[in-house]
C-alpha cells in the first residue's frame, strides 16, 4: 500500500508548514491536489493518514482532494488532450510525441488552521 508513504510525506510538509510560534496548533483542512495517474486511492490515503496523525496537531484534520485529469500536448502540433490513460503518440498528427503536462502530482494546495484558542 503505497499510500502510507505518501502520507507520511504529506504530514511531513504539513508539519514543517505550521509556524512554529504557534502554541497547540491544530489543522482543519489539507487541501490536496492529485493526479488521476498517481494512482492514490483516497480512502486508503485518508485510512493512513488517520493513523499516522494520532496526537499530532494534524490529527482530525480532514483532507479535502482535487482529482487533476490527465493531460498530454503534442510536441509536434501542440494540440492539448485529456485523456484517461498515459499516451506517448499524438492522437491528431500521429507523429508528435507527446508530453505530460499534468496528471501525476501529488501536492498540497494549502493548509486551514484552526483558530489559536484565546
Ligand atoms: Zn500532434
Amino acid at each position: 500500500m503505497h499510500e502510507m508513504g505518501i502520507a507520511e510525506e504529506l504530514v511531513k510538509i504539513a508539519m514543517d508548514a505550521i509556524p512554529g510560534d504557534m502554541t497547540d496548533p491544530k489543522v482543519e483542512i489539507l487541501n490536496l491536489r492529485i493526479g488521476k495517474l498517481a494512482s492514490v486511492v483516497e480512502h486508503s490515503l485518508t485510512f493512513c493518514f488517520e493513523i499516522i496523525t494520532k496526537d499530532t496537531p494534524l490529527e482530525n484534520a480532514r483532507l479535502v482532494i482535487e482529482s487533476v485529469p490527465v493531460k498530454i500536448c503534442c510536441k509536434v502540433c501542440h494540440q492539448e488532450w485529456e485523456v484517461d490513460s498515459p499516451m506517448f503518440k499524438c492522437p491528431d498528427c500521429e507523429i508528435g510525441e507527446v508530453e505530460m503536462i499534468c496528471g501525476r502530482e501529488i501536492e498540497i494546495t494549502s493548509i486551514e488552521l484552526a483558530d489559536e484558542k484565546a
